[in-house]
């Protein structure tokens, strides 16, 4: 039995987490849940809201799921996301954005994936005060995560069938810290003849983004761009309820969806577990549960299909309903 690392989180963390644990349950796979508490619920009892046994638990177990935790913003504790990827050098963000069956929205065929570069930019919190009325944030790019961060953007780009890889930038304006990004993703496009290489200025493309999505494919940026750039698409597909992502370094993988713990709606079961459940469907198939993860979309399709949907996209179901449906449909294929 595989034993992967479940961080349970804050605000709608606890809830969308069970409804994917019962599902993946429902589908048959046997996986022993290392489950690791983190995020500001822990911070009183263990003085962090990422103790050390969190960090020691993915090292172990190599994949993990991850529910959103909060960040305090302000004064406070470093960002668990952020502590997080750096400690285990998962450099790549993949956020793939397409949509899903019956969700309205403007735009149909929306194709895109986002690879956000994970460790470095605005995002590394290099910060400090120059005086009461002035701070300063620095923006650190370097080469080797630049050119890293490229080849993955590619290598994603041949093994999935991609045409095109559009690295995005303000390099006219950061013309050292966004030039080099673009000079290292040049460089590895040069080395990839068989991908067209498209480059775009961020504002752009934003504005392309919004008025004609089809247009792109995979999507190549540094970090900050990246975190904005991912929300954009994922209002581009029906919002934040369902957009999936996933950390990949080297050693290490965890799957968590792009969304924030969502205190507003914490503890009302109206949550959306779609975009968590995406996301544990990448991790079942990187640990080779393909029946099961094809189980789990089509039982979250068919869902979707029958217009059973949470209230941020427009129904009337609560997440426990949204949740047990799958799971009604998942028995149903699995007896076919
Ligand atoms: P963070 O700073 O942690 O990224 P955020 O400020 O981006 O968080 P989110 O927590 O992602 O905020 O939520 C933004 C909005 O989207 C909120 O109004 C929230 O209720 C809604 N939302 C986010 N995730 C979901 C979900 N899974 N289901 C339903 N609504 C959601």
């Amino acid at each position: 039995m595989k034993t992967i690392t479940l961080i349970k989180g804050d605000g709608i963390g606890p809830e969308i987490t069970d409804a994917v644990m019962k599902v993946i349950n429902a589908a048959g796979v046997a996986i022993d849940w290392d489950i690791q508490s983190a995020g500001a619920g822990v911070i009183e009892t263990e003085g962090s809201p990422l103790p050390e046994r969190v960090i020691e638990s993915v090292k172990k177990n190599k994949i993990a799921l991850k529910s959103p935790v909060t960040t305090p913003i302000g004064k406070g504790f470093r960002s668990v996301n952020v502590q997080l990827r750096k400690e285990l050098d998962l450099y790549a963000n993949l956020r793939p954005c397409y949509n899903l069956p019956n969700v309205k929205t403007r735009y149909d065929k929306v194709d895109i994936v986002v690879v956000r570069e994970n460790t470095e930019d605005l995002y590394a919190g290099i910060e400090h005060q120059v005086d009461e009325n002035t701070a300063e944030s620095i923006k650190r790019i370097t080469r080797p995560a630049s050119e890293r961060i490229a080849k993955f953007a590619f290598d994603y780009a041949i093994n999935n069938n991609r045409k095109e890889v559009c690295v995005v930038t303000k390099a006219n304006i950061c013309k050292l810290s966004d030039g080099l990004f673009l000079e290292s993703a040049r460089r590895i496009a040069s080395l990839y003849p068989q991908i067209k290489f498209r480059e775009i200025l961020v504002d752009n493309c934003c504005m392309q983004l919004v008025q004609n999505p089809n247009q792109f494919d995979v999507l190549l940026l540094p970090n900050l761009y990246g975190d904005i750039v991912s929300d954009l698409c994922a209002g581009l597909i029906g919002g934040l309820g369902i957009a999936q992502g996933a950390n990949i370094g080297t050693n290490y993988a965890v799957f968590e969806p792009v969304h924030g713990s969502a205190p507003d709606i914490a503890g009302e079961d109206k949550a959306n577990p779609t975009a968590m459940l995406m996301s544990a469907i990448e991790m079942l198939k990187h640990i080779g549960e393909f029946e099961a993860a094809n189980n789990i979309k089509l039982a979250l399709f068919e869902t979707l299909n029958a217009n059973i949907m949470t209230a941020d996209l427009g129904g009337k179901a609560k997440c426990s309903e949204f949740t047990q449906a799958i799971i009604d449909r998942l028995f149903v294929l699995s007896t076919k």
